[in-house]
């Protein structure tokens, strides 16, 4: 029969496995049924095992992550995910366990779920948390939909009106819109923290509540937050902290003693679990005591006889995720924090801190602009608008240049209020000269700028993958691999 090689590799009448009819004396080999044989070839390509391993190994090798090198990507923190959390979060006990396994027999799981519960309560100074939420924006939701159940409960269900600042990762709006509240944008000033007077100017007895990132998406601290906090609950609305990067307050400031009611935190950013290509990750929702009642079923608590049990708050909300949310990711943030403890977490702030205002320092010098010239925290936000006025270069060139250099671009054109925005975050893993060989990346590409700009509007010149025509490819997506 005449097979089409369907990949480009591999030729007629290649194999990479061998079947042969056994010819030994003494022993003969089972034959498999013909009723469970194939009927007809498969429509395979026929390449050597040689062929299949370099194909994939070469694969591999296209790829770009934290383990091949410096990632900044900021908001989204690629910190370095230790191997000993994978390691241990790929055991059989965890991984062979069933969710409908009698309760007596997952006592151990039940009980990391509940210490990881504990240590997040004194990382943020809240008084529970649940781990259920499967994403940040997931943990949104869920806290939205506390705040509105609060709200319901105290009779009081004319607040449907969110506040959220202008420079605010676009989930917050999405979630909260998608429990149901509308938006009301409120103005960053020019020192990047929270306009007081916008604030007043949009406090009134339907406000359900404000969400605020601090550090904000600009890297920058909130001066005022005490007095905002102090202004959003006298007018009765709760404040919502979306702390997805807490990279820069881990042991140092605590969102509870901020003023939060309710909040998230990113495991898959925060606390080194991996992420990207979707998932998996977890955004576990923590509260105050006065709204431990609304957190979704099932909490795992602890009986009068140190058994842990699983129990449903009074005015749950619900359940936001099947069974135990994305159980090894919590391993892997337990392990994490077990490994680092309080002083290791504290440790990593500091060294994310020191990392990020030291790459600011050295691209401002070299000439790069700085919109909220302040010192930041974990990450900082470039303005390179100048650059485009005068080179005709923009912030996507510049990224996409940087991929020549051996770097992952950072994050690009948010928040939206900084023109030709790149956010960086270069996280507590980078080593001092991986901080300073990126500067110079970025240096030299400022000077490409001046001296040949059509290089940078043709970048990246050496990846696997070119410029691409990113409205073609998403207005005509090519779903299904042909053979060319
Ligand atoms: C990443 C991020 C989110 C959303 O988290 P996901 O897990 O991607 O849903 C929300 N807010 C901020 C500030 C973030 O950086």
């Amino acid at each position: 029969m005449q097979r089409r090689l369907i990949f480009e590799k591999g030729a007629e009448g290649r194999y990479g496995y061998s079947l042969p009819d056994n010819g030994f004396k003494g022993f003969k080999l089972k034959q498999i049924s013909k009723k469970y044989m194939r009927q007809s070839e498969l429509d395979l390509p026929q390449v050597t095992e040689g062929e299949v391993i370099r194909h994939y190994t070469n694969l591999s090798q296209l790829n770009f992550g934290v383990d091949s090198g410096s990632y900044p990507l900021g908001s989204c923190t690629m910190k370095y995910n230790p191997k000993i959390n994978e390691h241990i979060a790929r055991q059989d006990y965890f991984t062979k366990m069933h969710p409908y396994q009698p309760i007596e027999t997952i006592q151990g799981s039940l009980e990391l779920m509940y210490n990881l519960e504990i240590a997040l309560c004194n990382i943020f100074g809240m008084d529970a948390f649940s781990l259920q939420p499967a994403a940040g924006a997931h943990g949104e939701f869920t806290g939205m939909l506390i705040i509105k159940a609060y709200h319901e409960k105290n009779g009081d269900s004319k607040r449907n009106v969110v506040l959220i600042p202008d420079n605010a990762h676009g989930t917050n709006p999405a979630s909260a819109a998608m429990a149901g509240f509308s938006i009301k944008e409120v103005k960053t000033d020019a020192r990047g923290n929270v306009d007081i007077e916008a604030l007043k100017a949009s406090l009134d007895d339907t406000v359900a509540g404000l969400m605020l990132t601090n550090p904000s998406t600009l890297g920058l601290f909130e001066e005022n937050i005490s007095e905002i906090a102090q202004l959003v609950h006298e007018a009765g609305g709760l404040l919502y902290y979306d702390g997805a990067n807490a990279n820069a307050i881990m042991g140092i400031v605590r969102p509870g003693d901020m003023g939060f009611d309710v909040m998230h935190t990113n495991l898959h950013k925060t606390f080194a679990t991996p992420h990207g290509g979707g998932g998996p990750g977890a955004g576990p929702v923590g509260v105050k005591a006065f709204l431990k009642d609304f957190l979704p079923a099932m909490r795992v608590e602890k009986n009068e006889e140190e058994e842990f049990v699983l129990t449903v708050p009074k005015d749950t909300i619900g359940r936001v995720r099947s069974y135990f949310g994305n159980f090894t990711v919590l391993v892997k943030a337990y392990c994490y924090i077990l490994t680092m403890g309080p002083q290791g977490l504290k440790h990593a702030s500091q060294t994310a801190i020191i990392n990020a205002n030291y790459l600011m320092a050295l691209l401002k010098e070299g000439g790069y602009e700085v919109p909220y010239d302040r010192r930041c925290m974990h990450e900082f936000v470039l303005s390179t608008e100048n650059i485009k006025k005068e080179y005709d270069v923009k912030a996507l060139d510049i990224a996409k240049r940087l991929i020549d250099m051996g770097y992952h671009p950072p994050t690009m054109y948010f928040p939206l209020i900084v023109h030709e925005a790149m956010m960086f975050e270069p996280t507590e893993t980078e080593a001092v000269e991986d901080v300073e060989a990126l500067a110079k990346a970025m240096l030299d590409i400022l000077e490409e700028a001046k001296t040949n700009p059509q290089m940078l509007h043709d970048a990246p010149l050496t990846a696997p993958v070119k410029r691409l025509d990113d409205v073609r490819a998403a207005r005509t997506p090519v779903l299904t691999y042909k053979k060319a």
